[in-house]
């Protein structure tokens, strides 16, 4: 196949915005071993895209277009591609009804020329617009294909990888692998992890990333696509490789699973043994480690130590850090960590205290938290956050990132 880029747009001509639209589709043909050899640009006047077309037709067996597809009167990019292969236009209704959904949800009334925008050339494979409004389209009349997309990149990019690419690879008989896999990530928002990797969403061709978060925890879906498995694999590896070397600080582990079970994996990986002693938690650490079948090899138990008394009396606290320091402090965390390795014995002993809301607890603002690390062969740690959220919401992620500095 030999493709040529036709991208319609006076903004084009005038300079108001670079073509980046062909730039993409290049980069794309290039991976799918289709050779360019022209890119056209021509403004908004169907007597110049049409002999642009004519052009083309002689030159190329793969015509792409970006642009002109929306509802105004200078997008003419299908009329006269109709006019021009004595085609007709035809409504297409699962188009239409997309239309009418999307006027329907923002509440707008819809016009006569919105109506346009559902119109596809007779006989040609719809290629859905999951960002907009207009679908494209493609159809091979003479030999030749004509694929139509839309202008703006946030719609044409994912129309054809979605729908353009599986078309092409269709009409060069190949079958296209698709592989992906989940990094999961902790101690990361969402926001600050999309902007350490920003450049890398937004180059969004193949492979793909999708975020997602939930929880304190975001996960980066990573998808490519290749004839070969491996050679798919092989991308997995190189965009995973770059992430890490930017982010690789917050990730915990691959695919399935939650940090609860990377942690107790690891855990049994490490033949230690752990106990915990939960103020803020109230459990909900052990609750999360025992919900994993296999966490006896590792959970030996723990003690819900919701009130000083009880920190003081089976976890031996000092009256004087209770005093002078609160429950909520760094001195408490450590003292729980200690003694609960002490009394079961354990490798490990993990402390959670602070304050979950919605008042303040010893002066100390919502969210202070201190989770204390006791091992059998080094000192102790203690970890200070001063976490945002509800009160579910901080519990649930301090008992996460007891298994994160686990993890660590
Ligand atoms: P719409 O429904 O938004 O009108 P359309 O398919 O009719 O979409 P155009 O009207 O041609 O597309 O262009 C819409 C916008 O898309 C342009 O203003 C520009 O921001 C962007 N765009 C169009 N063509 C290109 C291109 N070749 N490269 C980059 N961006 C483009
Ligand atoms: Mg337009």
């Amino acid at each position: 196949m030999n493709a040529e880029i036709i991208a319609v747009g006076s903004e084009l001509l005038l300079g108001q915005i670079a073509n980046t639209n062909a730039q993409f589709l290049s980069k794309q043909m290039a991976e799918l071993g289709i050779n360019v050899y022209f890119h056209t640009v021509v403004g908004d006047n169907p007597s110049r895209l049409r002999r642009a077309i004519e052009v083309a037709q002689t030159r190329a067996n793969l015509i792409i277009f970006t642009g002109g597809l929306g509802p105004t009167k200078d997008d003419l990019t299908k009329e006269t591609i109709a006019d021009l292969l004595n085609c007709k236009l035809m409504i297409d209704e699962e188009a239409l009804q997309s239309i009418r959904a999307y006027f329907a949800r923002t509440k707008r009334t819809m016009t006569e020329n919105n109506i346009k925008q559902a119109l596809v050339l007779e006989g040609a494979e719809v290629l859905k617009n999951d960002n907009g409004m207009a679908p494209g389209m493609a159809l091979t009349i003479d030999e030749i294909t004509y694929m139509l997309l839309p202008g703006p990149p946030k719609e044409m990019k994912p129309m054809f990888l979605n729908y353009g690419r599986p078309f092409l690879m269709r009409k060069l008989g190949r079958h296209e692998r698709i592989e992906s896999r989940v990094l999961r990530f902790f101690g990361i928002g969402e926001s600050q992890l999309e902007t350490e990797i920003e450049d890398l969403i937004d180059r969004q061709s193949n492979p793909t990333i999708a975020p997602l978060a939930g929880d304190g925890e975001v996960t980066l879906r990573l998808t490519a696509k290749h004839h070969s498995v491996s050679e798919a694999q092989k991308m997995l590896d190189e965009i995973e490789k770059t992430i890490l070397e930017r982010a690789g600080d917050y990730f915990y582990g691959y695919n399935e699973g939650t940090i609860f079970s990377k942690t107790m994996e690891q855990l049994i990986a490490r033949n230690v043994t752990i106990a915990s002693a939960e103020s803020l938690t109230g459990g909900l650490f052990a609750q999360q480690l025992t919900a994993i079948p296999g966490a006896s090899q590792t959970v030996k138990g723990g003690i819900v130590c919701y009130t000083n008394e009880i920190k003081q009396r089976l976890l031996h606290v000092s009256e004087a850090i209770l005093k002078t320091d609160g429950a909520v402090s760094e001195s408490c965390a450590k003292a729980l960590a200690e003694n609960v390795r002490t009394l079961f014995q354990t490798d490990i002993g993990i402390s959670f205290t602070g304050v979950a809301g919605p008042g303040l607890q010893e002066g100390k603002p919502v969210g202070t938290v201190y989770i204390g690390i006791a091992i059998s062969n080094g000192p102790t740690e203690v970890f200070s956050l001063s976490l945002a959220g509800s009160r579910e919401s901080i519990r649930m992620r301090t008992a996460k990132y007891g298994c994160y500095y686990l993890l660590k």
